[in-house]
Parts: C-alpha cells; structure tokens; sequence
C-alpha cells in the first residue's frame, strides 16, 4: 500500500517562498549527490516561519511529542513541537545519546548509519510526529518509525520540508501519513 498522501492545499506563493530559500550544492557530500542546503531558508525569517507553520499545522491537537532527526531535523523539529504544544525527542547518531537507546542500522542515499533513541525516551502510546529536512530513500524515516515503535510510541506521522521524490522515499512508509511541503 502506497503512504497516505496529504491532501494539496498550500498556497503556491508559501511553496514558492520556501523553494527559492532551498539551494542545491552539487557534489557534497560526495561526487554525485546534490545536497539539498536548508540554511538560506534558516537564515530567512518569513520563511522559516512559514515553513514551521506548514509542517506542524496538519498535527495540531493530534501528538504528545516530536521526534526530531539528528542533525538538521533537530532544527525544524523544535520550533514544530513547540508550535503544536509537544515535547522534544531527540533521535540521534551512533553513541551521542547518554542514556541506554534503542539501535538501527541503515543505508542512506550517501552511505550508512546508526539511530539511536534513549529507551526510557516515550510512555506507552505516546503519539509521535517524525520532523526531517528531507526525504530522500525514506530509509532514516522508517528507521525512526521503527524506533519509536520499539521505545513505546505511536507514529501519527511523518512531516519533512523536502522530498526526493524521484528516490520513492514514501514506498518505504507504506501506510504512515507522509507530509511534505515541497516535492522535487
Ligand atoms: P533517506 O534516509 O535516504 O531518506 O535520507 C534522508 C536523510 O538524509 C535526512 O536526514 C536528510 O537530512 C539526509 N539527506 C539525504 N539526501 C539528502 C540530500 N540530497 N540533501 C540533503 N540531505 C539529504
């Protein structure tokens, strides 16, 4: 089954906004990928703020928590749980987080990596939003989902400023709602 899509109701001007404030860096990290940089979009108050309001907005009233994914998710993810009145997790790399985690392993577009989330992190059924910058193969999604799931929580869903879309990122979230401001 295909991931829910949301339904398109953003205004062409706020989409239009957000995507000049995005820029591509050809080969970084490596030959071959074009980096998708946030950080002009950062550095852009109408624009930042427009593109918190869009991600958070379909969740209000909806989630405890916000899970934010290391290390640029953790940008967006904190302003959109602050938005939506919900607590911060933090999802992070390989043996950053202090605590006993929960571990998964994954491939990314631009090599593999390890997530972590603290196991104490979630009560049972705490409902969860996932916040990224981008959704490339969906393979850092879906470990977080998985995660999440094994800490105790309930994904409500997944909410990212960017998809590749070309990389069918949602076939890997078959099932889980998806939501995107901008697709490319
Ligand atoms: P994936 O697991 O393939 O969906 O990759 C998503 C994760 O990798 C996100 O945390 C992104 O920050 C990062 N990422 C993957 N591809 C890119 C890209 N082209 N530009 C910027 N970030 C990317």
């Amino acid at each position: 089954m295909a991931a829910r899509r949301t339904p398109d109701v953003l205004p062409t001007s706020i989409r239009r906004l957000v995507a000049s404030a995005i820029r591509d860096i050809p080969d970084f990290p490596r030959p071959g990928i074009t980096f998708k940089d946030i950080t002009p979009l950062l550095a852009d108050a109408a624009a930042f703020a427009q593109a918190i309001d869009v991600m958070a907005r379909p969740f209000l009233g909806s989630v405890d928590h916000v899970a934010g994914i290391e290390a640029r998710g953790f940008i967006l993810a904190s302003p959109v749980a602050y938005h939506l009145g919900a607590g911060l997790i933090p999802m992070r790399k390989a043996g950053k987080l202090p605590a006993p985690t929960y571990a998964q392993s994954y491939e990314l577009e631009y090599g593999s990596e390890t997530l972590e989330i603290h196991r104490d992190a979630l009560a049972q059924g705490r409902k969860v939003l996932i916040v990224d910058d981008v959704l490339a193969t969906g393979g850092t999604a879906e470990v977080a989902a998985s995660l999440v799931e094994e800490a105790g929580g309930e994904v409500i869903g997944i909410s990212v400023l960017l998809e590749l879309a070309s990389l069918h990122g949602r076939d890997k979230l078959a099932g889980r709602p998806v939501h995107t401001l901008l697709a490319v």
